[in-house]
């Protein structure tokens, strides 16, 4: 679906289509910089409007007092970059020639274009375990989640039973977080240890409403409109058992989207991209800026993303002017 003619040469091409690419182009669009956002194509697992578009109620995005849904949060933010003369296409950016300036980049359907600047927020993805029902009991505000953050606090899951999946960082703090709402929270994880740093296990360990489910793999999450129970295999002994819960949060990692990069900006070790500079979306290549959950492996909130989006435009407004992003405010 094409929504508006692409230029051969365009002053600032983004890439993405979450919170922090809109804000991108709403920032850039009032700037006079007539921004073209490549949104993405859409698969199975993501589709243009990022991760929100698999949350329902977002209750801690500032400007909704009543909460918002995520899907309605994304109509909104891309409206007001329309609004102000963005112009976008679903395709996704397949191939980008950084040894040439102006930028060359192609998408999948073969469009050709040249950038003067370039937002990469093409935003990461939520590893999930893969089962049948999951993904669409994610997708229907049925009792799945893969933000404890976002979606712990909404009132079907408060006073539950909620099953936490993962090992790592990310699961200690959301069982952390989910004891503020949950009659008691049940981690499963697939091994004898965690991953986690010791201060967050410890605490962890020691919290009365946190219980563990050792060397366990959920096979089945059971439950037609909503989650009723799990199906659980230990994987020492193979045997099935069947856990009660009235919520599931996945918390095994995340994906950063920069596979489409093929290593022109620098990554971090993690495979998040790169932005030398604190406070700062610079990349490792002048002219390129990076916003949003693909550069951010800390806080990776909507609101986050959007702040990194204005800031990512504000940057290359001003390295288009400059030649550079001072590091002085004027
Ligand atoms: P992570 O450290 O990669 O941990 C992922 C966990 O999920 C591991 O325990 C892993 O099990 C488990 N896992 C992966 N795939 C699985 C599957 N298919 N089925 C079941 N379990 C699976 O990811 P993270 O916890 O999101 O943390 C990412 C980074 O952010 C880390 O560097 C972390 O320290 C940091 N972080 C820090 C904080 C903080 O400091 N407050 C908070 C959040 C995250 P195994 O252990 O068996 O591999």
């Amino acid at each position: 679906m094409k929504d508006q003619e692409i230029r051969e040469r365009e002053t600032v091409v983004i890439i993405g289509s979450g919170p922090a690419a809109w804000t991108a182009a709403i920032y850039a669009a009032r700037a006079q910089m007539e921004p073209f956002v490549f949104e993405g194509a859409g698969s199975r697992t993501m589709i243009p409007g990022g991760q929100l578009m698999f949350t329902t109620d977002v209750e801690n995005y500032p400007g909704f007092k009543a909460g918002v849904m995520g899907p309605d949060l994304m109509v909104e933010m891309k409206e007001q970059a329309l609004s102000f003369g963005t112009r976008s296409v679903w395709e996704d950016i397949v191939d980008i020639d950084s040894g040439q300036y102006p930028f060359k980049l192609r998408s999948n359907t073969g469009t050709e274009v040249f950038a003067n600047s370039l937002i990469l927020a093409t935003g990461a993805n939520a590893r999930w375990l893969g089962l049948e029902n999951e993904e669409r009991l994610a997708q229907s505000g049925g009792g799945v989640s893969a933000c404890a953050v976002c979606d712990g606090a909404l009132p079907h899951f408060r006073n539950n039973t909620l099953a936490v999946i993962g090992g790592g960082d990310s699961a200690m703090e959301d069982a952390l977080y989910l004891t503020k709402f949950a009659k008691q929270v049940i981690l499963i994880h697939r091994r004898d240890e965690f991953r986690a740093s010791k201060i967050m296990s410890d605490r962890v360990l020691a919290h009365d409403k946190i219980r563990v489910e050792w060397n366990k793999v959920v096979t089945e999450v059971i439950g037609e409109e909503t989650i009723i129970a799990l199906r659980l295999n230990d994987t020492l002994s193979g045997e099935e058992s069947e856990l009660e819960v009235g919520g599931m949060f996945v918390a095994i990692g995340h994906t950063p989207n920069t596979g489409f990069l093929n290593g022109i900006v620098e990554l971090k070790d993690n495979g998040y991209i790169r932005t030398p500079t604190a406070w700062r979306t610079e990349t490792s290549v002048p002219g390129i800026f990076a916003a949003g959950d693909v550069m951010d492996d800390f806080f990776r909130q909507a609101v986050t993303a959007a702040g990194t989006g204005c800031m990512a435009a504000l940057e290359a407004e001003r390295w288009l002017a400059h030649g550079s992003v001072s590091e002085e405010a004027d």
